[in-house]
């Protein structure tokens, strides 16, 4: 984030703007909205400027130094390099803050694009690299925000402290929601302004009656790590989270989901490496849950795949807390995916087995003759280090040292590595992965093996 995005307030803000043809009244249109001193010094102006005066001020000459005093913005709108950066330089040395159009390198801030439903306001910038991508958000944006918003907002206001009766928290959140989603709307459309403030009113009434919410945890499944594999569900709940405990598979921009006024805890679990204490997870969870906060406890992959499930679920059961398990994306469905291959498939495998290379102790124990067998596929999670001893076990039970292997690494993310190999090289292959990584026995990249098929066709 080169660019740093900021409201300022410009109330009697004083902006001067360097120009006075098209390019300055671009600027200037956007400026009319805010309540802005502004100045215009130009030799000649477009009669469209002309038209604003006596809202703005016009200096019928080129800019000077000594009408900049106390300009908090300064754009240099002329259109001509030479005197664009003259102003800038005038603007800089009054310590205002200066805008060179259409010259994002000259310019200490940029004019974003904007959806105005005021108070309502939101900026989009793409720090000059896409206009048109910033102009479709904004397109996106006109088409999804109702026209009223800006009313129900501005009347909402207006309501604050008196909502303030409810709770802090969930509690008036779902006041604030409701009146936002289904009875400020209503009301507008029934009965204009005053419908709504009587709306305001019953509504207040009803959450204050209503009984304080339980608190509870939803175990939420964040999928292997790109954000568009989360599910609908999941979306909404990490979205609603008061408080959200995540490990630290789950990726950035999954948690970037979250409300920016949630608490976000991080317990640090992957495979080995340092991790919080299960008991402190569960007492974690039991705390906030016990103060009537929804939790999400946020599991990379599918929850219920190598994630300690049971252990927190039973833990809350004894706390006589409520919970619910939403499913997703297993990191081995991910990989499986990335190379083009069906986790089973008929007359190949029937079955497919998810085994976990580590446990609390050391290396886990398999069904090695089972792993070992032709055609058994099996996606092997948290299996980097014990690559050796895996492959060591299934060749003593057989398993051929030329079985195909993929490796995984990062599966959905931007970052994914694919390693085919085969069983003879899983070590050394293995040990060149620094993320998360799935092993996949028995699987090689769709592509490759349509390569081979081909080529023993030709022979
Ligand atoms: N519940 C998770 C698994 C947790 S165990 C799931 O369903 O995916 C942690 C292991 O999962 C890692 O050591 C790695 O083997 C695997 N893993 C998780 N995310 C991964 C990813 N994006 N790519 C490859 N492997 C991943």
């Amino acid at each position: 984030m080169q660019h740093y995005p900021v409201f300022l307030d410009m109330t009697r803000a004083r902006v001067v703007i360097g120009g006075g043809g098209e390019i300055a009244l671009a600027k200037l249109r956007l400026l009319l909205k805010t309540d802005a001193q502004i100045t215009l010094a130009a030799p000649d102006f477009a009669p469209e400027i002309e038209a604003h005066t006596p809202r703005v001020t016009l200096i019928r000459r080129s800019l000077l130094g000594s009408d900049l005093q106390d300009a908090r913005l300064v754009y240099a709108a002329t259109g001509d390099d030479a005197e664009d950066a003259r102003i800038a330089a005038l603007g800089r040395e009054a310590g205002a803050l200066v805008n060179v159009v259409d010259n994002l390198d000259a310019s200490d801030f940029l004019t974003p694009a904007i959806v105005d439903r005021s108070p309502v306001v939101i900026a989009i910038g793409t720090e000059g690299a896409a206009p048109v991508l910033a102009r479709k958000i904004k397109a996106h944006l006109e088409e999804v925000l109702p026209a009223s918003l800006g009313l129900l907002t501005r009347i909402g206001k207006g309501f604050r402290a008196l909502a303030e009766q409810l709770p802090q928290g969930a509690r008036r959140r779902a006041f604030w929601s409701e009146y936002f989603d289904t009875a400020g709307p209503r009301a507008l459309h029934q009965g204009g302004e005053g419908q709504v403030r009587q709306a305001l009113d019953d509504l207040l009434v009803r959450h204050l009656d209503a009984a304080a919410p339980e608190g509870h945890v939803d175990f939420v499944s964040a999928g292997p790590g790109d954000a568009e594999l989360l599910t609908l569900k999941a979306r909404k709940l990490i979205d609603r989270a008061d408080v959200v405990i995540f490990d630290r598979l789950v990726s950035p921009e999954i948690l970037e989901l979250a409300r920016r006024e949630a608490v976000m805890i991080s317990v640090g679990k992957e495979g080995f490496g340092p991790s919080t204490p299960q008991e402190e997870i569960h007492r974690l969870m039991i705390e906030h849950a016990g103060q009537g906060a929804h939790v999400v406890r946020l599991k990379g992959g599918d929850a219920s795949v190598f994630g300690r499930l049971d252990e927190e679920t039973e833990a809350l059961d004894a706390a006589r807390i409520r919970w619910q398990v939403i499913p997703g994306v297993t990191a081995a469905s991910a990989a499986a995916a990335s190379i083009g291959q069906s986790l089973t498939r008929r007359g190949r495998n029937q079955s497919l087995r998810l085994v976990t290379a580590h446990d609390m102790q050391g290396y886990a124990d398999q069904d090695w003759r089972a792993l070992a067998a032709p055609g058994a596929i099996t996606a092997i999670y948290m299996g980097k280090r014990a690559a050796r001893f895996v492959q060591g076990r299934l060749l003593m039970h057989g398993a051929s040292p030329d079985t195909p292997v993929t490796l995984v690494e990062n599966a959905s993310r931007v970052d994914q590595q694919i390693l085919p190999t085969t069983l003879a090289h899983l070590p050394q292959q293995a040990s060149v992965l620094a993320g998360p990584a799935i092993i996949l026995l028995g699987l090689a990249p769709k592509a490759a093996e349509q390569a081979i098929e081909i080529q023993e066709q030709a022979l």
